[in-house]
């Protein structure tokens, strides 16, 4: 537990701030400070990048990364990791081919589509190197590192301290994603009673802000009903689509 006594206070001040998920909450300004340590190092020496330029990113944070106002850090990042998929994409493909065919691109097509085993092989190559190229992200795989941190705390505190476990008790609940895997790390986590009693209260309030968001998002609907237009819209009802939104779709 000793490294993860720096993780309990921002898992139990996630808990005390008013939202739909104290886990998105973590997730969300953790990945921004993600991006800047990314960016941060982009300008640093090439050998601090390796593991940048050989996997890359996801597609949320490439586009997370492009928004940023310092534009040169990011495109220090592109130049070198499109240079790497770059030389790694002829490799795959011109490899098996001699120089003499590489010289003319004709020969090349013409002997790629004629040979139909070297072309299907050739073909599962580039599509395993796509595919995970595709699920390797520099950032997604330090934010799972981090919320594992987050979770292994969060049951720590929830076995030791009751205020925290109140906390937990009177926040709005989880968005879907992290309910599923606090229950998932709950079963690591705890055992018997202990795991029997913090599932039974998990869950119900789950289904009790699930329940709460329901009903708001009815009343919403209601609202451009003409018969119910001088109906009082309370602030819980104007924000429940982006309530809803965030409690079944992750964070933004
Ligand atoms: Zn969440
Ligand atoms: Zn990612």
């Amino acid at each position: 537990m000793r490294d993860e006594k720096i993780y309990m206070i921002p898992v139990n001040d996630a808990f005390s701030v008013n939202c739909e998920c104290a886990f998105c909450y973590l997730e969300n300004n953790f990945e921004k400070q993600c991006i800047e340590i990314v960016l941060g190092e982009s300008v640093m020496e090439v050998d601090a990048r390796i593991e940048t330029n050989k996997k890359g990113f996801c597609r949320r944070h490439f586009h997370m990364l492009l928004e940023q106002k310092n534009k040169l850090p990011y495109g220090l990042i592109l130049e070198t990791h499109l240079n790497e998929i770059k030389k790694h994409l002829e490799k795959l493909i011109y490899s098996n081919f001699s120089a003499a065919t590489l010289q003319q691109k004709d020969g090349f097509i013409k002997k790629l589509l004629g040979n139909q085993n070297l072309n299907k092989n050739k073909l599962t190559d580039l599509i395993q190197y796509l595919e995970n190229l595709s699920v390797q992200c520099v950032i997604c795989e330090r934010i799972q590192a981090r919320m594992k941190n987050y979770f292994e705390v969060f049951f720590f505190m929830w076995k030791n301290q009751k205020d925290f476990q109140q906390k937990v008790l009177s926040s709005k609940g989880f968005c879907l994603h992290h309910f599923n895997e606090l229950l998932k790390y709950s079963l690591n986590c705890l055992s018997g009673k202990e795991l029997n009693n913090f599932a039974e209260k998990i869950c119900k309030i789950e289904l009790d802000n699930l329940s709460r968001i329901y009903t708001n998002v009815c009343d919403f609907n209601k609202q451009f009903d003409y018969r119910n237009a001088n109906n009082t819209v309370t602030e819980e009802i104007r924000n429940s689509l982006l309530n809803a939104t965030e409690k079944l779709g992750k964070y933004k």
